[in-house]
């Protein structure tokens, strides 16, 4: 029996999951008064399972998404929930010339950030943070899926900075969240699998944005379908 914590960034995202599990109609928890992140709490195939999105930002009414928000609720699984395996699962950018394609659900081997750039020595490795998550093999195996390389920053756009450090990276996927999320679960050396789901491709003729919601639904039922899959084989 283990202490599952998913952490999804919007709610949209983890609906075809909660529905999965039929705590859809379950009223979401707080994790603390001040705090937007919504928490549901169920019992599967043996495990504990929390499940924490970020919520709904208090000033500008949309969802929380990015990296700040994305710490505190990893932190939190791992603080109060006592998580001892944590499920990163959301939806991506992906480049069609490395093999993605719309609705296309990957494990991910390696985080890195791309828009920490610090030339200075040192530093800038710590920007990167490149992190190994050696589990993913096995798991795109058990799930007949591909691992890929994700690049995390908060923009949902691309600068021309951004395009070199991802290129550099040979990153497949781009996302707001990962490679922070990696970033706190190595400091408590707790295992984590990434299952992202491509939304958009980045280095195609559509908007980001457009593409983004137009098939924002069918990446996150094949990212709810994966995700009970995976449970299942932990
Ligand atoms: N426009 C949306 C916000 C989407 S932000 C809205 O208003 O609700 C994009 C979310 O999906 C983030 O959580 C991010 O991790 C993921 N994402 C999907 N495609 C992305 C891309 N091309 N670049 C970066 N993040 C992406």
């Amino acid at each position: 029996m283990k202490n599952i914590a998913v952490i999804m960034a919007m709610d949209s995202e983890a609906a075809p999951l909660l529905n999965k599990l039929e705590i859809n109609h379950k009223i979401a928890g707080k994790i603390d008064e001040h705090l937007p992140m919504k928490v549901y709490k169920t019992k599967y195939h043996g495990h504990n399972i929390s499940i924490v999105t970020s919520g709904e930002c208090k000033r500008n009414k949309v969802q929380n998404v990015g990296t700040a928000p994305a710490v505190i609720s990893t932190l939190t699984a791992i603080k109060d929930f006592k998580a001892d395996f944590i499920i990163n699962a959301g939806t991506a950018g992906g480049f069609k010339k490395r093999g993605a394609d719309i609705g296309k659900v990957y494990t991910v081997d390696t985080t890195v950030f791309h828009d920490r750039r610090i030339p200075i020595p040192g530093y800038q490795e710590y920007g990167t943070y490149r992190s190994e998550h050696k589990i993913a093999t096995d798991y795109a195996k058990a799930l007949n899926i591909e691992t890929a390389i994700i690049s995390t920053g908060d923009s949902l756009d691309m600068s021309p900075e951004d395009e070199k450090l991802i290129e550099s990276n040979l990153a497949l996927l781009k996302d707001m969240e990962a490679a922070a999320i990696a970033w706190v679960t190595d400091q408590y050396s707790i295992p984590t699998l990434f299952l992202k789901s491509v939304t958009d491709i980045v280095d195609g003729e559509h908007p980001t944005e457009e593409e983004f919601f137009a098939n924002l639904k069918l990446a996150s039922e094949n990212l709810g379908e994966k995700l009970i899959e995976l449970i299942e084989k932990i």
